[in-house]
């Protein structure tokens, strides 16, 4: 049977120590704010962003929320975005994706002071990792990378396979493998022998975006399998990018789905809003 990678357990260690950290620089003088801006209220972005709300009050960083209605206009948002920028008490800004068509996600994504790119998506931020100078990485990438370390598992010297190249989780996360010293593969969906490439893995990093497409025939025996993908299955439950029944009985340690990476994603934000006074 494989080792259970609990992210719900390791979300909560890391949450509780930010909430010490947060309380100590409150003592000297120092509060935290991220600033969550939404447009429109497409439902999932309002539980994303009320999630968001409820980790900033457990940990103790102060939120401050802009509901805007689906009309705002991309300037209107801009705006708002360089006021924020501008403001010496704000550490973190974020802005809830998707945002309506009629406004343009990169144009958004680069208003955003890399100083407080909380979710790593700026490309100041992006280049900063690939070549190893500090600076916000994305989260739900750094939050598998805790999710290795903290359950033991070493990542230098591992063949590392990645299944997607994606700008917020496949490539990032590729990133990060290397800059752990892993030997990675990136894996997408014009590569040949797919299931060769996968079997090849000590650690195999799941973001393909398809319900339950890897099965036990892609994965080494002992191999540690992380699944990144969520998704709602045709009984309406929870499941993974991996057929977790299938793959779990030969991997060496596998996350479940729910409560694998999805709880560590919200739990890297507020490492990344802690993180921000340390980002000049
Ligand atoms: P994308 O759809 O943006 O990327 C999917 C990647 O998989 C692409 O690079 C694509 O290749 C590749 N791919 C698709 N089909 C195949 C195939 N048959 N064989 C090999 N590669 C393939 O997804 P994301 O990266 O945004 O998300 C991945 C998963 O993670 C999703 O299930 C998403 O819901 C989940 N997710 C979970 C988060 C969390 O907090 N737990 C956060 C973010 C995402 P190509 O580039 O060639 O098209």
């Amino acid at each position: 049977m494989a080792q259970l990678i609990d992210g719900k357990v390791i979300s909560k260690q890391i949450k509780d120590e930010l909430k010490e950290k947060v309380a100590e620089l409150k003592e000297n003088g120092t509060e935290i704010c991220l600033a969550v801006i939404q447009v429109g209220n497409d439902t999932a972005s309002s539980v994303y962003v009320g999630n968001k709300k409820k980790a900033c009050e457990y940990i103790g960083i102060k939120s401050l929320a802009y509901e805007l209605p689906e009309e705002t206009t991309e300037a209107e948002l801009l705006n708002l975005i360089d006021k924020l920028n501008h403001d010496d008490a704000v550490n973190g800004i974020l802005v809830q994706l998707p945002v309506p068509e009629h406004i343009d996600e990169d144009k958004i994504i680069k208003a955003i002071s890399p100083l407080k790119d909380v979710d790593g998506f700026h490309p100041m931020s992006v280049g900063a990792l690939s070549i190893g100078q500090p600076g916000f990485v994305s989260c739900t990438p750094a939050g598998v990378i805790q999710l290795l370390k903290r359950s033991g598992i070493e990542i230098a010297g591992k063949e590392c396979v990645v299944i997607g190249r994606s700008n917020i989780v496949g490539k990032p996360m590729s990133m990060l493998l290397l800059r752990e010293n892993g030997t990675v593969t990136i894996c997408h969906s014009r590569t040949k022998n797919l299931k060769e490439v996968c079997r090849r893995a000590d650690i195999l990093v799941v973001a393909v975006g398809k319900p339950k497409m890897i099965d036990a025939s892609y994965v080494k025996e002992g191999a540690v399998v992380i699944d990144v993908g969520i998704h709602r299955d045709e009984n309406n439950k929870l499941c993974g990018d991996v057929d977790f029944a299938s793959v779990e009985p030969i991997a060496g340690a596998i996350t479940p789905v729910p409560g694998g990476v999805g709880p560590m994603t919200i739990a890297m934000l507020m490492n990344n809003c802690v993180e921000s006074i340390n980002i000049r």
